[in-house]
C-alpha cells in the first residue's frame, strides 16, 4: 500500500452529488486519494456554509488535544506485563503519557477545517470500495476551489486490484 490521504464527505454532499454505488445504491462517504499531499491527511467535503452553498474541500487538524485520553498507570502496567517475551515489546510498551484520542475527536464536525482557499483548481480522483465488494471512482472537478462536477464509476473489484 503507498501512502494516501482520506476525504470524508458530509451527509449533504452525499445526497447533492449522488454518491452512491450504482450496483446496490450504498451511500459513498469514505474515501481515499493520492492527488493531494499522499500524507496520511485527513480531508472534509461539504457545503462551506450549509445546504445549497458551495461545495469545497477542507483539511482536518489532528483531534482536539481534550479528545486525548491518557492511560491509566494500572493500564499500562497491565499491558506491559503482557509483553514480557514479545518481539513487539520495544513498539508496545506504553509510557506515562502515552493514550488515544477517543473516537469522537476523529469526527469532522469535531476537528479544526482549514479552508483550503481557491485550492484545488484541479479534478482530483478519489477511490473507496463499497459493502457489495465494487470499486468505486470518483473525478471531483473543481474550479478556484468549489467543486463543479463529480463522476463516478462503480466497476467490479478485479482480483488483480487487491495485491498490491
Ligand atoms: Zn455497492
Amino acid at each position: 500500500m503507498g501512502i494516501f490521504d482520506t476525504i470524508h464527505a458530509s451527509a449533504d454532499v452525499i445526497e447533492q452529488c449522488g454518491l452512491r454505488c450504482s450496483n446496490c445504491n450504498e451511500t459513498l462517504g469514505d474515501f481515499q486519494t493520492k492527488d493531494l499531499n499522499s500524507s496520511m491527511s485527513t480531508y472534509y467535503l461539504r457545503h462551506a456554509a450549509g445546504p445549497g452553498t458551495p461545495i469545497k474541500l477542507y483539511l482536518l487538524d489532528e483531534p482536539d488535544e481534550k479528545y486525548w485520553v491518557e492511560y491509566t498507570a494500572e493500564e499500562i502496567e497491565k499491558n506491559n506485563e503482557g509483553l514480557q517475551n514479545s518481539g513487539w515489546r520495544a513498539i508496545l510498551t506504553r509510557r506515562t503519557g502515552d493514550g488515544y484520542f477517543m473516537q469522537k475527536g476523529f469526527l469532522p464536525e469535531n476537528r479544526h477545517q482549514r479552508d483550503m482557499g481557491e485550492n484545488p483548481h484541479c479534478v482530483l480522483r478519489m477511490y473507496g470500495a463499497c459493502v457489495c465488494k465494487r470499486f468505486i471512482d470518483i473525478d471531483v472537478k473543481f474550479t478556484d476551489g468549489i467543486v463543479v462536477d463529480v463522476k463516478i464509476e462503480c466497476s467490479e473489484l478485479q482480483e488483480s486490484d487487491l495485491v498490491e
